[in-house]
């Protein structure tokens, strides 16, 4: 990067907020897939107009700007694939408002999720989305991701929480859309474009957020079954006496087993599924559920079915389903994780199928995620040092992907296209449909300097 460009930025946001050391630039080179690119430099803005004068400068000289969070994005949205200045947004980590006559709050972009789920909840207040990420993720690359998690299945995912936004567009305007009300239909809905556009579009600056009451109880069950077709059975009866739980979760035999050898925690290693269901709301309610769908599992046949009686017990039976993550890594080095969706009664012929791709290419794929909403995170196992495996790896990938289409499924449910998934954007994206998402693209930054050869390869 030019001295010069260097020097207006600096002016921008002053010397402590900017930095082109060699170690900083490395930190900021990757996200949660592993892909790295240096950043000329890394610019920590602390206001809307800074950024936009940071975006201006951008245009007129012709450099990348790259929105980042929390960088733990899983499809490499904030890896500066092309150079130039990764803008972290963590200073702007204010929560403005809790409105608790309106149900919304009003927070800044770099506020980390968890911490606004607990000041709401501090206030009988309820933000459901809740990606597994939320110790750590901003709610700015959440609404940049359209993030899921396991609670989609009964409170939907993240942009069924956005009223409004500021953004900063790629041109330096700022702009606001949305409402600060319940509810609101003026003109196109540039709140629901700009949420999930992957910071290819704007930089999200300020958020309105709804809000519902906090629930009063929750219910928390585990459950093993010999065939993944049994745990989904399950699924659906549970969904047929009327109860829609608010977590959902389901794990393959290989993630049992990969779990069960990481953490020693007793798990029958025979299962070839294990479902984690949650309800919650009103306390008689969410008793008279738990029991029901206790004599569900039973009555088709899990082997083992386990209800807690405390918070305390509720986070033993969550043990496993944290620890997939780290556990993955003792079976190989690397893994690609992808996070597909199909029809939930498809679930078990997914698994299936993603296991007969994985014994043909001789790879290990490890399968689990949300039942309820048929979001799988399937996890194709390789070693990287060995380029015969990475590159069988890759292969299993696009079987995967062709094997979701054509099940009626999506390519991804809530991780985002970013880089890894660019490629493989025309298998589902009709040649109109993506023409016109690249003219949005066109309009709103001409000269490509914002997040550039994200989403389009
Ligand atoms: C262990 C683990 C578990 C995860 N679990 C889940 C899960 O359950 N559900 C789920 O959906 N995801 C999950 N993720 C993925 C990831 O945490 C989410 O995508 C999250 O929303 C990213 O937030 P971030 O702050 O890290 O964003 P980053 O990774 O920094 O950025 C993500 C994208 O958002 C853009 N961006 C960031 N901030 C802004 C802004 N203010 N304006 C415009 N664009 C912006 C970036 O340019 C990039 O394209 C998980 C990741 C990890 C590592």
């Amino acid at each position: 990067m030019k001295k010069e460009i260097y020097k207006s930025l600096e002016r921008i946001v002053g010397s402590e907020h900017i930095t082109d050391r060699d170690t900083e630039r490395q930190c900021y080179a990757y996200d949660a897939t592993q892909i790295q690119a240096w950043p000329d430099c890394v610019v920590f803005p602390g206001t809307s107009q800074e950024i936009s004068e940071i975006l201006q400068l951008a245009n007129k000289l012709h450099f990348p700007v790259v929105p980042r969070g929390a960088g733990s994005g899983m499809s490499g949205g904030s890896v500066p694939i092309q150079g130039g200045v990764v803008l972290v947004l963590l200073r702007m980590n204010r929560i403005k408002e809790i409105d608790p006559n309106n149900f919304l709050t009003v927070v800044e972009p770099g506020v980390i999720t968890r911490d606004l789920q607990l000041a709401v909840e501090a206030k009988g207040l309820f933000y459901p989305p809740d990606p597994s990420s939320s110790h750590f993720s901003t709610l700015g690359g959440n609404l940049a991701e359209c993030a899921g998690g396991g609670r989609a299945v009964k409170y939907g995912v993240t942009r069924d929480y956005v009223l409004g936004l500021e953004v900063v567009l790629p041109s330096g305007e700022i702009i606001k859309t949305g409402v600060q009300t319940a509810k609101g239909v003026v003109g196109y809905d540039l709140t629901r474009l700009m949420v999930g556009s992957e910071g290819t579009l704007g930089i999200i600056t300020r958020m309105v957020l709804k809000l519902i009451p906090l629930p009063e109880a929750r219910q928390t069950i585990l459950a093993f079954f010999d065939q993944m077709a049994l745990a989904t059975q399950t699924v659906v009866e549970i969904f047929r006496a009327g109860i829609l739980p608010s977590i959902l979760e389901f794990m393959d035999h290989s993630s049992i087993a990969c779990v069960e050898e990481y953490l020693k925690l007793g798990l029958p290693t025979q299962a070839q599924a294990l479902l984690l269901i949650e309800v919650d709301g009103d306390r008689e309610a969410v008793v008279r559920q738990g029991e029901t769908i206790q004599l569900i599992c039973r009555q088709i046949g899990a082997g083992r079915v386990k209800m807690a009686a405390t918070p305390l017990e509720a986070e033993e039976l969550w043990k496993a389903r944290r620890a997939i993550s780290p556990a993955l890594f003792r079976l190989r080095p690397n893994k690609i994780n992808e996070d597909v969706v199909v029809p939930r009664d498809k679930i078990p012929e997914a698994i299936e199928r993603f296991q007969e791709i994985g014994r043909r290419l001789d790879l290990l794929i490890v399968g689990f995620g949300h039942a309820g909403d048929g979001n799988i995170h399937v996890n194709v196992m390789f070693d990287g040092k060995k380029t015969d495996e990475k590159e069988r790896a890759q292969k299993a990938v696009v079987e995967i992907f062709k094997t979701v289409l054509e099940l009626g499924g999506t390519l991804s449910g809530e991780h985002g296209i970013g880089l890894t998934k660019a490629p493989f954007l025309t298998l589902e994206l009709d040649p109109i449909s993506l023409n016109l998402m690249k003219k949005i693209k066109d309009l709103f930054d001409p000269n490509h300097i914002l997040n550039p050869g994200k989403i389009f390869s």
